[in-house]
């Protein structure tokens, strides 16, 4: 089989593949992913949906900023809003403590334009009511929002396509070596593909190919499980998370509440995540407690998915530091969502321009 020449090479078509091709081929730029099942079939399409900055790392919030900006545009985009809404999102604290390191954290997001308003008890008990007094107060986002994650990938992945990328899927990259100025990508079905450059997209698995590099990086899947309920009277505007990450709810206009705060089990090589029911109904006590009116609802199904977690738990973003003409995108600790859509105008600005406006110093893969 004949090589197929392109430009660039994507490995992985999550939202950080698929946002990166869209951009590339919007500039004109031949570009081929490669994604080893369906766009947005892993961590991207299977996530709670948060598109947040509220008590997002400092590091991250130009960037963030930069993603959102571009939320806002997916039906220009893309050609479909993704559900995405802006309907904000409330931080909630079980004690005084939590509320102190929130103002300080808040305090500190104001630097970065991104304002967050601290609610005491009694405020977020009269806007809320059906809060219990669990809830000692909250940061409140008006900013952040909301989104299908089913949705944001395959329509990513579409948009490139009409841009003209080249979007591979069922063909999982097996090998990446040099090749005079460039590169060779072999998959599993013996598909070669020759690019001048690559981006690790790989998700959980972008320490992996890291590896092909000699790169090494630490990065160890972490498997949040989600849980879906059936529909009931819409109450719940705001998406929510408690202090800890052990509580976060979401309700979509139809009715259904989305909610987590544990974690399945995944086997890297398997490729999927796995609920645990046990852990499930720990969530569900653990909500009922913030939330007691959700005492009643049934569970319709539950779910988890893979990312990798990095040891700071910010991504790797930028370029390998052992094999020019490669750059990585891969990392996202749990809230890369928020950030796919920026990650790609990103990622085609490095590849296509050699420098970026957004900050992104604080995610060289040197840092470890
Ligand atoms: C349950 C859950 C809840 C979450 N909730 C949120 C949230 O509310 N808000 C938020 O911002 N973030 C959230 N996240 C995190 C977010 O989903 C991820 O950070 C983001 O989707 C990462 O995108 P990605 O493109 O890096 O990875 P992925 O979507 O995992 O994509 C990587 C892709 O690479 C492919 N791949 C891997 N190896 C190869 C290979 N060798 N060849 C070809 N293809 C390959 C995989 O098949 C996969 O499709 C959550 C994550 C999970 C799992």
């Amino acid at each position: 089989m004949k090589a197929i020449e392109t430009e660039i090479a994507i490995i992985g078509g999550g939202i950080a593949g698929c946002s990166t091709a869209l951009h590339v081929a919007l500039r004109g730029v031949p570009v081929v992913l490669l994604e080893k099942r369906q766009p947005g079939a892993a961590a991207s399409g299977v996530n709670f949906g948060g598109v947040r900055r509220n008590g997002r790392a400092l590091e991250e919030l130009t960037l963030a900023k930069r993603s959102i900006d571009i939320w806002h545009t997916l039906p220009e985009l893309v050609g479909n809003d993704c559900e995405y809404a802006m309907n904000g999102h409330l931080k909630v604290a079980r004690n005084d403590a939590d509320m102190e390191a929130m103002e300080t954290h808040a305090k500190a997001q104001a630097e970065y334009g991104c304002e967050v308003e601290m609610i005491s008890r009694n405020a977020l008990l009269a806007r809320y009511p059906w809060f219990s007094d669990v809830a000692y107060g909250a940061a409140w986002c008006a900013s952040d929002g909301q989104a299908n994650p089913r949705l944001l990938g395959p329509s990513f992945a579409h948009a490139a396509r009409r841009a003209g990328a080249d979007i591979r899927e069922n063909e999982p990259v097996a090998a990446l070596e040099k090749d005079g100025d460039g590169f060779l990508l072999r998959s599993e079905n013996g598909l070669e593909v020759r690019a001048r450059q690559v981006l690790n997209a790989a998700g959980a698995w972008g320490a992996r190919v890291a590896g092909w590099l000699s790169e090494k990086v630490e990065l160890w899947p972490m498997m949040p499980q989600l849980v879906v309920t059936e529909p009931v009277p819409y109450f719940m505007e705001p998406a929510l998370g408690v202090v800890g990450g052990d509580v976060y709810v979401r309700q979509i206009p139809r009715g259904n509440l989305i909610f987590g705060g544990r974690s399945g089990t995944a086997d890297l090589d398997e490729g999927f995540g796995h609920a645990i029911t046990e852990e499930t109904l720990c969530t569900l006590e653990r909500t009922v407690k913030v939330i007691p009116r959700m005492a009643d609802v049934n569970i319709i199904r539950l779910w988890s998915g893979v990312e990798g977690c990095t040891p700071d738990h910010l991504p790797v973003l930028g370029p390998s530091r052992t094999t020019p003409g490669v750059m990585h995108a891969f990392g996202f600790s749990g809230h890369g969502f928020c950030l796919g859509p920026g990650v790609g105008a990103v990622m085609a600005e490095l590849l296509l321009d050699g420098e970026t406006k957004t900050p992104i110093e604080a995610f060289d893969i040197g840092r470890f």
